[in-house]
């Protein structure tokens, strides 16, 4: 490439944008994500004591998961099979890697007021339900979520946070049932 006056007064602005992109608005972005992952991994402990005294899941020093937080479309390609764009899903617990996954936003559902700590405390019930044999003892997957809305909704009210937080009633009570026993909330015939 040859270089003429104009493409050499280019160069510096271009410069200059990159280096300001990087420092003011990348890096930002990086750290604040990095330092919520670590504030969350460090108020983990708590809140796997706070779920043990409260129900009967027990925690026998089984290795901390590990936190990320991402974008949306991260969540929804993580969480479904076929990748989408948008989703209801504020987070969910990857057992094979023993991480859990949150989002950097609210869903549509939920506010900004300690969102990731909710839904942490709610995946914090599926890290132990899974080490405690409990994924096994259930009749199938959605019976695990009534206790994890339970603990939810009892941590909101301890903490003073939006009860937004919270899920709707009966959202919680059909998300939580077996779709082959109530064929007709499912739509299936
Ligand atoms: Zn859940």
């Amino acid at each position: 490439m040859k270089f003429n006056r104009f493409t050499v007064g280019l160069i510096y602005p271009i410069i200059f944008l990159t280096l300001f992109l990087v420092c003011f608005v990348y890096l930002p972005a990086v750290s604040k994500e990095n330092n919520k992952e670590n504030y969350l991994t460090a108020i983990m402990p708590n809140m796997i004591d706070y779920i043990t005294e409260i129900t009967d899941l027990e925690y026998k020093g089984y290795p901390l998961p590990t936190i990320f937080i991402e974008e949306e479309k991260l969540i929804c390609a993580g969480a479904y099979f076929e990748p989408r764009d948008t989703c209801d899903i504020a987070g969910y617990y990857d057992d094979e890697k023993n991480n859990i996954h949150i989002r950097n936003t609210p869903t549509i559902y939920m506010v900004e007021d300690r969102f990731q700590e909710v839904v942490l405390i709610h995946e914090l019930v599926h890290f132990l339900q899974y080490h405690e044999g409990v994924y096994e003892q259930v009749e199938c997957r959605q019976n695990l979520e009534e206790l994890a809305y339970e603990v939810q909704d009892k941590y909101i009210d301890l903490q003073g946070i939006d009860p937004i937080q919270k899920v709707d009633g009966l959202f919680a009570i059909i998300s939580s049932l077996c779709p082959h026993k109530h064929p007709i909330l499912f739509g299936e015939h």
